[in-house]
């Protein structure tokens, strides 16, 4: 996403005075927008990926591993290309919330060629080498979801203290030093969120009870300067944290794509989203926060949590104050309910929304369905101004309901075209961590727009109650749950509804691998769909190849063949000789093992349990002349 520039961010204060009015034009501009856009059709199948990595530091006499804060400079740098010749680039490099973070996409979005599948992977690896080019010596940029000693002391260069006491975060752990400086944004919205919340946000995250964890595990607070307001919160048992940074300083793997029109669009959203949390099993990455080994694999509630701007009265702990309301959820979460005509039966959990905004949208000519996803969106605040956003053209801007609509981090995205562009209607998957090495982002890349594919060709049905895709998504995040949870799935995806049917008969428990390989005579598998749909495809040898090994890879580690990166990084620490069953990441174990995550990303080291022993794809980094010729 492009960030503006321009203008100072407006305090916490102001920005609250000003929210309704944000709130007021965004409706309005959704409405014209969707008046101008409805009737959009015919858009071709784009797409693309945006990875985020973070850049370590390594003393290799020391035996350090740490986050460089050099990401500002590092992306002037790489954005100098894409000044000077903004469509001709093959990657585009945009910042992220830490300082450490950046992140890329491809130069321009992939299209409907089956060949583009296979330049997914060249293009990850360019950017690496583009990326490299601009790191000093000692620094290399990994695709790793959370630094392992993230707000541990010591964990960046240049050191930086945190300050409880001042500054956005107020971080017993964690400096604001490690949040983007360059540009206002980051540092705002972690200031307005905890200023709007009225204390600081709290993520506790169960420890992995290892033979030496003391009982209860329970940190000494007040010697971090601790005013007592942590200790309350801190669970026992639990590792906790206390700022932004320690969700939004994860990175992830996402993708977007574009829709025919709107229709399709809707489609897709409902579609894709019960298949959020069996990709955050899949592709869970992320057990260990501030140095300490979880119980959790994932990183989805951490972040949740990590922006959680709602206030004791509207979490339902205390009584309301004026102009609240009690609000079920985050504006970080799963999505809350299905916008297709479909989905709407399905739509089983209360969602909260303004009624005036929901009469403004139906008096103007949108559905219920719509109305009440925008509505919904708009029950939060905004909670980062820029005062050169002030006054828009609500005929031609979109700012307003842009700013709403990118605080709201749901596990699907529906997204409407820019003004005046020839985007269409787009859809973005958002649940992934991100993995280590191109191959896998790639594959995950690839398999997930043939998802989106087989569904619409096949017309395939994997809607269930979105109060049980939210059961799952917390099922999703669970120490291995691959290999040990269920979750609830559509039993009958490829045939139209059985009328005769309760909802509550149409869906069952299933893995992962059941529900990605298929279960003889129980369940068809997505997997079974998607080679189906590719045979009848017409597509290059090469292409062929690599998507073949892609989706082995996935098929494995739905088996349990494969780790996730979770039970692999797990491995690594419980194993590591200065492991002290303590569930405690020194630096030597951070160290060493970042050096491991770095040798398998650029393939000096091989690594069978996680990626199998084919790890090579026939990737290319353009679609072939012949091909393109071909199609002519
Ligand atoms: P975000 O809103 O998440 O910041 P961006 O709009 O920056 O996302 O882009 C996300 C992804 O969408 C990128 O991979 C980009 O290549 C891709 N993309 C850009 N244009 C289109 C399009 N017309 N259709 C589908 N995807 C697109
Ligand atoms: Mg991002
Ligand atoms: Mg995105």
């Amino acid at each position: 996403m492009g960030l503006l520039t321009e203008g100072e961010p407006l305090s916490w204060e102001e920005t609250k005075k000003l929210s309704e009015h944000v709130k007021k034009h965004g409706i309005i501009q959704f409405i014209n927008l969707y008046k101008k856009l409805r009737d959009r059709q015919g858009d071709v199948l784009k797409w693309g990926d945006e990875v985020e990595y973070m850049i370590i530091k390594f003393d290799d006499n020391n035996k350090t591993a740490k986050l460089s804060l050099r990401s500002d400079e590092i992306l002037a740098k790489l954005n100098e290309k894409e000044e000077a010749d903004p469509s001709g680039v093959k990657c585009l490099w945009r910042p992220e919330f830490g300082a450490y973070m950046i992140e890329s996409t491809p130069g321009q979005p992939y299209g409907g060629l089956s060949a583009h599948f296979n330049i997914v992977e060249a293009n990850m690896k360019y950017r690496r080498q583009e990326a490299m080019e601009q790191l000093q010596p000692n620094e290399r940029i990994i695709t790793f979801t959370n630094f392992l000693r993230l707000g541990c002391p010591n964990s960046t260069d240049p050191t930086s203290k945190p300050t409880p006491n001042s500054g956005y975060q107020r971080s017993l752990f964690l400096s604001d030093d490690a949040v983007f400086p360059g540009h206002p944004r980051f540092k705002t919205l972690a200031t307005n969120i905890r200023q709007r919340r009225g204390e600081k946000v709290i993520i506790n995250v169960p420890i992995y009870k290892d033979e030496n964890v003391p009982s209860p595990f329970r940190e000494d607070l007040r010697a971090l300067g601790d005013d007592g307001s942590s200790e309350k919160v801190a669970k026992d048992d639990h590792v906790y944290m206390d700022a932004m940074g320690f969700g939004m300083g994860c990175c992830c793997l996402q993708v977007t794509f574009q829709a025919s029109n709107i229709q399709e669009a809707r489609t897709l959203y409902d579609q894709l989203t019960p298949f959020c949390p069996i990709m955050l099993a899949l592709t869970a990455a992320c057990p260990v926060y501030r140095g300490h080994l979880t119980d959790i694999d994932g990183r989805w509630f951490v972040i949740s949590n990590s922006v959680d701007c709602r206030t004791r009265g509207e979490r339902g702990l205390e009584p309301l104050k004026e102009n609240e309301r009690k609000i079920r959820t985050s504006r970080y979460g799963a999505v809350e309910s299905y916008l297709s005509e479909q989905g709407a039966k399905y739509n089983d959990v209360p969602l909260l929304y303004d009624e005036e905004v929901f009469k403004q949208l139906l008096d103007n000519g949108i559905d219920r369905l719509l109305a009440q996803h925008v509505a919904h969106l708009f029950i939060r605040d905004c909670v980062c101004l820029m005062s050169t956003q002030l006054d828009q053209d609500d005929e031609v801007d979109t700012n307003h309901f842009e700013n709403i609509q990118s605080t709201n981090w749901q596990s699907m995205r529906f997204k409407p075209p820019p003004p005046n562009s020839s985007i269409g209607w787009r859809v973005e998957f958002r649940p992934c961590d991100v993995q280590l090495t191109d191959f896998e982002n790639a594959a995950l890349v690839c398999f997930i727009v043939l998802l989106s594919r087989v569904i619409l060709s096949y017309n395939l049905n994997l809607l269930i109650p979105i109060s049980k895709v939210e059961e799952n998504m917390t099922r999703g995040v669970k120490r291995d749950a691959v290999n040990t949870e269920k979750f609830w799935f559509r039993k009958d995806i490829t045939s139209t509804a059985d009328k005769s049917q309760s909802i509550e008969e149409e869906y069952g428990e299933f893995t992962v691998n059941e529900i990605i390989n298929g279960k003889d005579g129980v369940f068809v598998g997505l997997m079974p769909l998607i080679v189906s749909y590719l045979n009848n495809m017409n597509i290059d040898a090469d292409t062929h190849c690599t998507v073949q090994r892609y989706l082995k890879l996935i098929q494995k580690r739905a088996a349990g063949k494969l780790m996730t990166t979770a039970s692999w990084l797990r491995k690594q620490i419980t194993t590591h000789p200065d492991y002290k069953k303590d569930a405690k990441i020194t630096e030597q174990i951070n160290y060493d093992i970042l050096k491991k995550v770095y040798d398998i990303q650029t393939g000096v080291q091989s690594c069978p349990e996680l990626l199998g022993f084919c790890t090579t794809s026939k990737t290319t980094e353009s679609v072939p002349t012949a091909i393109v010729n071909a199609i002519k």
